[in-house]
């Protein structure tokens, strides 16, 4: 087969793609946001709940031992995914707010006090800022920004700087969600872990787009969101190293993370149902077990390939137009471009655009620090898959142009 066969065939695994807006063909450009589905994972949902919905780890009925069984097969998938060293380290959350929350909740409680400091960068999406902000009201720890370049890129001489005996955890993204930059995290886990200082990576823009190796960064918890990675809305993966998760305290409490319960005193389970309080979303992990599949099926490698050339693309088409400005432009990036149109409110642009059946996000994207730093509201993002095409780009370009003839 040829590469468009190749598209082809991919994108007919896509039901939404066939779809049309307005008359027009769908054109998807809103990836970073949440990704499209493969008819094999709305399978497997549909399976899920069509044969074995039953509640899990409850035994007494065939239904729950076959549900138990699918959900910890899928747990094995996660871990091969992110080669993680055992079951133990993969915690099933709703996302990567929620992984993200969990550890600034339970680390940070038992691990980091007055006086203390946390690095964030000023790449972070606001659910990477936000939980780490009150962990220091709550205790009296200061948080410390990296600062960003204007290429999009960190200040790395800038990170070292920050790095200190009193700080208690780094926590950055690995790939700008508004920007698309890729963060050199193996760089960043290694110089922390010369302090013995415990690194957070927030996956949520990675784990559909490259190889995720959580034993060769040597980080210590890594999130990332079933949605963003071809599976279903409210399903995400925390990340632990064992010997951490092991001395953290309970995040959620309730069912599920016991072992005994008497009124004068509760003990909790083992890892990992110890952070898994209450029913799961059973039929999300075993959906994002088939995505993670399906994702290794087409293949990374292919995925990097097809998406640089997408990203190279679109760049060029992009740069014809000469009212452009690009916002962030680090040379190591993922497949998402972020850009205004001269002086045109990206709200405006991005109604214009809508009506051409070309989905693109508009405004902050929950990354208000990166807007403060370009003095801009916000931006038009174009986040692109493997399944886009070319063909796909020009009518965005058709559509900007319209845009100018329009608001001009
Ligand atoms: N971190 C980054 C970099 C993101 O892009 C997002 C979502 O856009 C999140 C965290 C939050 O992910 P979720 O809403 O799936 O929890």
């Amino acid at each position: 087969m040829n590469i468009k066969q190749d598209i082809e065939k991919i994108r007919s695994d896509f039901p939404i793609l066939s779809r049309e807006i307005y008359g027009k063909p769908l054109v998807y450009f809103d990836n970073a946001a949440t990704t499209q589905k493969p008819s094999v994972v709305i399978d497997a949902l549909t399976k899920y709940y069509t044969e074995q919905n039953s509640n899990v780890h409850r035994g007494a009925h065939h239904l729950s031992n076959l549900a138990s069984e699918t959900f910890e097969q899928a747990r094995i998938k996660v871990q091969k995914y992110i080669n993680a060293r055992s079951i133990h380290e993969i915690i099933f959350t709703s996302g990567t707010t929620e992984s993200l929350n969990l550890v600034a909740a339970s680390y940070g409680k038992k691990f980091i006090g007055k006086g203390d400091e946390i690095i964030v960068s000023e790449l972070e999406h606001h659910s990477n800022i936000v939980p780490w902000q009150i962990l220091c009201e709550q205790t009296g720890a200061v948080l410390r920004v990296i600062p960003m370049l204007d290429d999009g890129t960190l200040d790395f001489e800038a990170y070292l700087k920050l790095l200190n005996p009193r700080t208690k955890m780094v926590s950055v993204t690995h790939v700008s969600n508004s920007l698309g930059t890729i963060v050199p995290i193996k760089k960043i886990i290694d110089a922390a872990h010369e302090l013995n200082i415990p690194v957070t990576i927030d996956g949520a823009q990675a784990s559909a787009h490259m190889a995720i190796d959580v034993q060769e960064l040597g980080c210590d918890f890594y999130c990332f969101s079933g949605h963003k990675t071809f599976a279903p809305m409210g399903i995400g993966v925390l990340y632990g190293r064992e010997e951490l998760l092991e001395v953290m305290p309970p995040f959620k409490s309730g069912g599920e993370m016991i072992k005994i319960v008497t009124f004068s005193k509760t003990t909790f389970n083992d890892l990992p149902f110890r952070f898994e309080a209450g029913t799961p979303n059973v039929g999300g992990a075993i959906a994002l077990g088939t995505a993670l599949e399906y994702i290794q099926d087409i293949g990374l490698n292919f995925i990097a390939e097809r998406e640089k050339a997408l990203l190279d693309y679109l760049n060029k088409q992009l740069s014809t137009v000469k009212e452009i400005r690009f916002i962030g432009t680090a040379p190591e990036k993922t497949s998402v471009v972020s850009f205004l149109i001269d002086k045109i409110h990206p709200y405006d642009a991005g109604a214009i655009i809508d009506r051409f059946g070309v989905a693109v996000r508009t405004g902050n994207h929950c990354t208000q620090p990166i807007m403060e730093h370009y003095d801009i509201p916000g931006t038009i993002r174009a986040s692109l898959s493997f399944y886009n095409t070319e063909k796909e780009i020009d009518v965005l370009i058709g559509a900007i142009e319209k845009v100018k003839k329009m608001l001009y």
